[in-house]
């Protein structure tokens, strides 16, 4: 077991984390970071502002026009390296810190989200000296080649439903790539953020490389986003927040990357192993309490079937444990918020007056902490709100269908574009749906498995660009073009 002294207690004080130290805001301000869970204070947070992300880009600046330029691609990729060995030996503070700070359960946060972060490390690392130019023969007098630069400094802006996840998702690759980072986590799960920041220090990067300011969207997200000495923003969350944020990166035409929300169909049709798809589709709606921007919120039933699998969702949802985050047992935890708590249950009410039928759920559970259990309407209607918006809460919406044809009409039906899965024992319709459907991800007979190795994002009001994979290496660099006349 690793100590886990840096858990802090509702009295301690979480600083900014700039070029190196940690230091309060020029402000002075301080915000408290809830355990949703209890409703308790954890901690109280220095909170960021215009002057402290302008510190921060200050710093990332200078260290990227420093000592950052000055390493070698193999010591970036050292360092990723040595930043996931800081993580292992913290891995039981970081699982705690991140489950009280965001309500979800140790035992996910350990199977999957640190897993996932050193996958991210360490994917990385070997990225940092393999990112090569080419050499053109275009002409016979010039030598021409391109080479790849990092872009420089970077704002990552982050959300509160996998924040070591996603934070990494944007750190390593913009590291390997030379980039230095300052990184806004969301308000409501500000202190994983931190530790990373420090342990990025304790492995060796210099300080600058990566500063972390926790602070409201409206003022430090805004700042980051117009910053003039930013050159890229990459930034996960809301559609509405992205849009604002592509108006905002208009000022010196900053690159930007949005990862937005998502109403994905998990389509099963009549041919598919019932089992599977059932449990697959109850885990892609509950999975996080519904709080991914992926999550399989309209599972597109065939008719003759509808009834046979709400019937076996509603066994599977009542059977999910939902309780004390630190439980290891504990399968489902709180949502993050009492806002979010709110939005679900306003949600509910929306559906029932729409005439869809509650099955189970939809519901506060105690009358402490934001929890709410799995719920399943059944008998949902297209363009139900239920059916188009995203609720962010462990509500499925069950949709009955006729056919292939209008299970792909509904399930391209909404303005996302980000997932889908499609259940059935028929490989040619499998490849049919993959052709049709418009989602950055197809799952066939499984559904919501992620991997750092292979492209992540949407379209229309999923956002744009692509984060993992060779995508992300793209996203933190510039080609230059060099063109050296050799004479004739
Ligand atoms: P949000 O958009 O409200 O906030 C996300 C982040 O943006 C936070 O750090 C917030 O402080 C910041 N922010 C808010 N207003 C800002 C502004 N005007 N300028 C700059 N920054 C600002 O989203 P949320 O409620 O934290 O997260 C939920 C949303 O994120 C959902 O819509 C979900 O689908 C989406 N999401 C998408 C993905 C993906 O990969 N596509 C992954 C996770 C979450």
């Amino acid at each position: 077991m690793n100590a886990i002294a840096s858990i802090p207690s509702a009295r301690s004080r979480q600083d900014l984390l700039i070029h190196g130290a940690r230091v309060p805001a020029v402000s002075g301000r301080y915000f408290p970071t809830l355990d949703p869970a209890t409703e308790q204070p954890i901690a109280e947070v220095a909170e960021g502002d215009a002057a402290d992300i302008d510190a921060a880009v200050k710093s990332a600046r200078s260290a990227f026009d420093g000592e950052w330029s000055g390493l070698r691609a193999a010591e970036r990729g050292e360092l990723l390296l040595r930043l996931a060995q800081c993580v292992r030996a913290h891995l039981d503070e970081l699982v705690e810190l991140e489950s009280l700070d965001s309500g979800k359960p140790v035992s996910a946060i350990r199977r999957q989200d640190l897993p996932a972060v050193l996958d991210t490390l360490t994917y990385y690392a070997g990225w940092a000296d393999k990112i090569n130019g080419q050499v053109i023969p275009a002409r016979t007098d010039a030598l021409t080649y391109t080479a790849r630069e990092p872009l420089g400094v970077v704002g990552a802006i982050i959300p509160w439903n996998f924040p070591l996840m996603i934070g990494m998702w944007k750190i390593a690759p913009a590291l390997a790539c030379g980039c230095t980072v300052v990184l806004k986590p969301a308000e409501l799960t500000p202190l994983t953020a931190l530790r990373i920041g420090e342990l990025a220090l304790e492995a060796g990067f210099p300080a600058g490389v990566l500063n972390v300011v926790p602070g409201f969207g409206k003022t430090a997200g805004t700042a980051l986003v117009q910053h003039p000495d930013v050159d890229k923003i990459t930034f996960t969350g809301s559609p509405v927040v992205g849009r604002q944020i592509l108006q905002g990166a208009a000022g010196n035409l900053k690159r930007v990357t949005l990862e937005l929300g998502g109403k994905s169909a998990n389509i099963i049709f009549e041919d598919a192993d019932l089992e599977a798809a059932v449990k697959a589709a109850a885990s892609g709606i509950f999975f996080n309490s519904g709080q991914v921007c992926s999550a399989g919120s309209r599972i597109l039933v065939h008719q003759r079937i509808h009834d046979e699998v709400v019937q076996r969702l509603v066994e599977r949802a009542r059977s999910v444990r939902l309780g004390n985050p630190r439980d290891a047992g504990t399968a489902m935890g709180p949502l993050v918020s009492g806002v979010q708590m709110k939005r679900v249950l306003d949600y509910v009410a929306v559906g029932r007056q729409e005439g869809a039928r509650l099955a189970t759920g939809g519901t506060r559970s105690g009358d402490v902490g934001y929890f709410v259990g799995p719920t399943v309407f059944a008998g949902v209607q297209q363009d139900m709100r239920i059916s188009q918006e995203e609720i962010f809460g462990p509500v499925a919406a069950v949709l009955p269908f006729k056919d292939e044809a209008d299970a792909m009409r509904l399930a391209n039906g909404t303005r996302y574009s980000l997932a889908a899965g499609v259940w059935s024992a028929d490989v040619g319709r499998i490849h049919r749906c993959v052709r049709r459907l418009k989602a950055g991800t197809v799952w066939a007979n499984t559904y919501g498995p992620t991997d750092v190795r292979l492209p992540w994002g949407g379209a229309r009001d999923s956002g744009f660009g692509r984060e993992h994979g060779d995508a992300a290496i793209e996203n933190f660099t510039e080609p230059k073009t060099v063109w050296i006349n050799i004479g004739r």
